[in-house]
């Protein structure tokens, strides 16, 4: 049973559920397997049941299976909710590290009404050609890049006017959760999911006298709109997805904004997230 919105704390709205139904992603190592397994017992023996409709979904393993998780998941059970057991060194996505795990299962059966953040989402819309439009929902970022080695040409509009021709590698839509992933390689700024916003950043832009581009990333609010139109003939391009690969032809336009969806975390325990960044970036 979900209940209604219970507060509002930094901009991340917090509610609290019931947790019943739960079900695990795991990736495919013996030692994921094995604290999964445990994982699934102790909360059975507590009462709970696996569901393929869950209202917690258990990712264990690495910031890919969480990706993996959510991409499983959100279509059919846009309010279920994710935790993560990291089996790595550090899972950026995951609130428990795998020595806790006993202390993660105790707690998830101790509070089966843990608190909810939601965290932006980019949709990016890929017009054909032909009128189709194909939308895809990234939690960390959508990559459009040239299928080949040729240089990526595309026109940048922001909310229907024209911005700069971009000429590279490609170009990164990220989420502000993935604004510590791809898009920080990249020299993008780390902005905190409580912000609904997206962060465009460009790969190896040319820029010299005949080519000019931005030559940084920008952020764009919620209800803005990026229209990315790409100039080769056969609008053939390389999509990303938070990881997944797409080759896509006749493509005419790419669409990109802060989605009305939202990824839903349950917390379990307080974990900041510039915690989290210290941890990754700086060390503990
Ligand atoms: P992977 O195994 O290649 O992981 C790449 C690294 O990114 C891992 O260390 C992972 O922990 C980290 N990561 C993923 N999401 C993160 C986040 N939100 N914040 C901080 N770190 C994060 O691939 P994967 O585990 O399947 O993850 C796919 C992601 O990898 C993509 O969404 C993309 O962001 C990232 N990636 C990064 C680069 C790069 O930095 N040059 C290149 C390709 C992909």
């Amino acid at each position: 049973m979900f209940e209604g919105l219970k507060n509002c704390v930094m901009g991340e709205q917090l509610e609290s559920f019931q947790v019943e139904h739960f079900q695990l992603v795991v990736r495919p190592d013996e030692e994921s397997r094995h604290l999964a397994e445990r994982i699934r017992r102790a909360l059975i023996e507590a009462g709970f049941t696996t569901s393929e409709t869950p209202q917690l979904v258990i990712a264990v393993g690495g910031d890919g299976t969480m990706l993996e998780a959510f991409h499983r998941f959100y279509k059919r059970i846009p309010k279920a909710a994710f935790v993560g057991l990291h089996t790595g060194t550090l899972g950026f996505y995951a609130d428990w590290k795998r020595h806790e795990v006993d202390w993660m299962i105790e707690t998830i059966i101790k509070n089966r009404t843990p608190k909810i953040v939601e965290y932006p989402l980019v949709s990016a819309i890929f017009e054909h050609q032909d009128g189709r439009r194909l939308r895809h929902l990234a939690l960390n970022e959508a990559i459009v890049k040239s299928k080949t080695l040729s240089t990526f040409v595309v026109d940048v509009w922001i909310n229907g006017e024209r911005f700069e021709t971009f000429r590279g590698d490609g170009l990164i839509v990220s989420t502000p959760s993935g604004s510590t992933a791809y898009s920080h390689s990249v020299g993008g700024s780390i902005i905190h999911p409580s912000i609904q916003a997206l962060q465009v950043s460009e790969l190896a832009a040319i820029n010299n006298v005949e080519y000019r581009t931005l030559g940084r990333s920008f952020v764009l609010p919620r209800h803005h709109v990026l229209d990315i139109y790409p100039m080769h003939a056969d609008g053939e391009i390389l999509v990303g997805i938070d990881g997944n690969v797409f080759y896509m032809k006749d493509v005419v336009r790419i669409q990109a904004h802060v989605a009305e969806e939202k990824v839903r975390f349950a917390r379990f325990r307080h974990f900041p997230f510039w915690q989290r960044v210290r941890m990754k970036f700086l060390g503990d």
